[in-house]
């Protein structure tokens, strides 16, 4: 049986460390802010930022929530954006996707100013992730790596399987764990016998949103699974890994809900603070 890789105990000792560090800012005369911006009415994009908003709170950073009609323009959008980017107060922009799809995500994505970019989606930063230059990084990934890190699991010299390429989660995964020495193999939706490849995986991460994709047959005894995906399915949340038989399998095991998702609220936290930081030369 194996170890339940705990998302909620992980995220609330990343909080509490953001908090005490908030408050020593505070105490420097320096505010810690994030404004969210919601375009539309997606009830899940809604309770996101719910969550985000309350969050902040619990932590002392002040939240400051744009809540954007389905037709505001994409030059509308830019705008506000535009108008955060020179803003002090606002230390972290995020504008929840998915956006409306008369609004290029593209275009929105590369207005945020890069040290205010704390999904960590801007070009400049992305590219700065491959170079290994310091920079925001994407929550979900660098929350999975601080799950592993967390536990002890060792990276190094492991090989890796991360299944998903897309630029929010599998690609930045794929990067993280590649620049902690690991030998990654991104798996897709058109990856050949993907069974094979993790079957000898000693960590597999994936992030699909297919339910129960990753089955018991297609795990190494004693590998380390963690499942980003989240599908609701009768009204259930689950992930892409087949728990009840991988977890008789697998060495470490992160459950949904559970897991990786407090992670990403954690380290949404984590970079508004370290773009804090940096404008404000303390980092
Ligand atoms: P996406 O739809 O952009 O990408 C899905 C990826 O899965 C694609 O690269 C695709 O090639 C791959 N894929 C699909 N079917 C496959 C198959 N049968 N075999 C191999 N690969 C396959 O999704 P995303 O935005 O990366 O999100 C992925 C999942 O992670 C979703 O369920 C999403 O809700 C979840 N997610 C969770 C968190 C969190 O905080 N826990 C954060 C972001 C995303």
């Amino acid at each position: 049986m194996s170890k339940l890789i705990d998302g909620v105990l992980v995220a609330n000792s990343v909080k509490a460390e953001v908090k005490a560090e908030v408050e020593a800012l505070k105490q420097k005369g320096i505010s810690v802010g994030l404004a969210v911006i919601l375009v539309g009415n997606n009830a899940a994009s809604e309770i996101y930022v719910r969550n985000k908003q309350r969050a902040c709170e619990a932590v002392g950073i002040n939240s400051y929530k744009y809540l954007l009609s389905e037709s505001t323009t994409e030059e509308e959008l830019l705008a506000l954006i535009e108008k955060l980017n020179g803003d002090s107060k606002v230390n972290g922009i995020l504008c929840q996707l998915p956006l409306p799809s008369h609004i290029n995500k593209s275009a929105v994505v590369s207005c945020i100013d890069p040290i205010k970019d704390v999904d960590g989606f801007n070009p400049q930063n992305a590219g700065k992730m491959l170079s290994s230059a310091r920079c925001l990084l994407p929550c979900t990934p660098q929350g999975v790596i601080k799950l592993l890190d967390y536990y002890g699991i060792e990276i190094e010299g492991k090989n890796c399987a991360v299944i998903g390429r897309s630029d929010i989660v599998g690609k930045p995964m794929a990067v993280l764990l590649n620049e902690r020495n690991a030998t990654v193999t991104l798996c897709h939706s058109k990856t050949k016998d993907m069974k094979n490849i993790l079957k000898n995986a000693d960590i597999i991460v994936s992030a699909t949103g297919k339910p129960r994709l990753v089955t018991a047959d297609m795990v190494k005894a004693g590998a380390v699974v963690i499942d980003v995906g989240i599908t609701r399915e009768n009204g259930k949340l689950c992930g892409d890994v087949d728990f009840e038989n991988v977890s008789k399998k697998a060495s470490f095991i992160s459950p949904v809900p559970g897991g990786v998702g407090p992670m990403t609220i954690a380290m949404l936290l984590k970079n508004t603070l370290k773009a804090a930081k940096l404008q404000n030369g303390e980092a």
